[in-house]
This record gives C-alpha cells, structure tokens and sequence, in this order.
C-alpha cells in the first residue's frame, strides 16, 4: 500500500468534536510521506470553509488535499472532455471550475453539463435550458455533483440535487455521470490526483455503502472504522471491509503490522 483515502466527517471528526487519536494519525500520514486526499461529498460548503473547520478542530489539512464532488468534476472533464462546459451550480461552487472553457448563458453548443444543488436557484426556464442543452448535444455529457434526494433545513425537508438529475436523465433517456461517493468515477478521479493505482491504495470510512462499497467497486481496499456513523449492522449488509479498525487512532499501528 502506497497511498491513503481519508473520509473525513465521522473518521476526522464527529459534529464539531474532533475524533481522539485523529490529529496524530494525519501527523504520521505525513511524517510516512505516504499519498493521501480527503474525500467529501459536502458541496455546501467550499473547500476553504472545511479547511477552516478542520483548523478548529486542530487538524491542519490544505484546501489542494480535499476532494469534492465539484473538484473531481472539474479533474473528469479535464480528463475526458474537451469543448465548453454549462455549470448549473452555485456561485461559491463555479469557482472550483476555474481553468475550464465555461459555456456562456447564450451557448447552444456544449460538451458538458454540469448540475449541483441549486436550490430556490431553479427556474422552468433555467432547467429546461439543461435539458435543452443535453437535447442539442448527442455527445454532451450530464454531469451529477452527487445524487442527494434531500436534506433538512431549518423550515424543512428541502430537494437536492439527486431529483433533478433524475428528471434530466428521464427527459433526455441519457445516464450522468455521478460525482461522489459511492460513484466509481470519484475515486477514480482520486487516484487520477494521486497518480496511485488502485491496488496500492487504501480507503478509510465510516460508511459502509458510501465509503467502503464504493472504494470496492472502484477496485480499492477499505477498512471500516467504529466511529462516526458506524453501526454493527452495516457488517451484515453483504459489504466486507478489508479490515475494521476502533477509529483512526488504531491507523498507523494497524498499517505497520501489515508490513507496508
Ligand atoms: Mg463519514
């Protein structure tokens, strides 16, 4: 093993509690030099609001180590699209898109769609305009910041991105490509930043279908930690970790037993 995938909420930390053992098991990933990325399905908050976070909580990790949908979207695209890309995202999340060819709002001709949680954002017009887009293009590609049905705000349960990527995908007869854990091609963009295989890397999470199911499929060995959302049912749910760990403390340890 060569490289590391850190889940972060539930494996760094615990609400706005730090998990025990955690700063130190990072301090060794570093002190080891051994590659490794943060990986977070969060696209509310930008990368810099986590870095802020994780600060408070004592964990120094810099924006450039975290990988977020929006991230691994604009890492895919460079990788396998070439023409302008249409965002339907957020302001804060268009700028983790610098550096591409973005559609203007006038474009008809594009290669790629991009859709996040807009929101009160969305209009008739504003989504017809993504379908219209995906209609035009035979070859443009729907691209999905996660597929999160909804989440709770402070007046109530609220849609997410997941709906409406479902409708574009019904509308157009067309598949997105899902960025975001479980979704293959998020930890492949992962290894793609790494530039490590996946046979010489090893995930870390508390979640047994997000974190462990997906780096599997990916073709990556997880271990499952006890801490975060881990319950001992998720052990019965056809998902095997390559190992199950207390928390992340029992991490450099573990790693040296292995003989890596
Ligand atoms: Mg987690």
């Amino acid at each position: 093993m060569n490289a590391l995938l850190f889940d972060m909420d539930g494996v760094l930390y615990e609400g706005e509690r730090p998990i025990a053992g955690a700063v130190d098991s990072i301090a060794w990933c570093r002190a080891q030099a051994i590659p490794h990325l943060f990986l977070t399905n969060t696209t509310s908050r930008s990368r810099q609001a986590l870095v802020d976070k994780l600060a408070i909580l004592g964990l120094n990790v810099s924006a450039a180590e975290i990988l977020s949908p929006p991230v691994a979207a604009r890492s895919w695209l460079q990788q396998n699209i070439s023409g302008p890309v249409a965002l339907f995202v957020r302001k804060q999340t268009a700028s983790e898109f610098n550096g591409l060819e973005i559609a203007t709002p006038e474009a008809t001709d594009v290669a790629a769609v991009v859709l996040g949680d807009l929101g009160e954002e969305w209009s008739f017009a504003r989504y017809n305009r993504a379908f219209r887009l995906l209609m035009d293009n035979p070859d443009a590609v729907l691209i999905a910041l996660g597929m999160t049905r909804f989440w709770r705000a402070e007046d109530g349960l609220r849609l997410d991105a997941g709906p409406f990527v479902r409708g574009l995908e019904y509308a157009t007869g067309r598949e997105a490509v899902v960025m975001g854990k479980p979704a293959v091609p998020f930890f492949k963009s992962a290894l793609a930043l790494l530039d490590a295989r996946a046979d010489e890397t090893l995930m870390i999470g508390d979640d047994i279908r997000g974190d462990i199911g997906g780096a599997q499929q990916a073709g990556i060995k997880a271990v499952l930690v006890r801490s975060g959302k881990f319950r001992p049912a998720d052990l019965e749910q056809g998902i095997t970790p390559f190992a199950l760990l207390d928390s992340v403390a029992s991490l450099p340890a573990w790693w040296h037993q292995q003989g890596w």
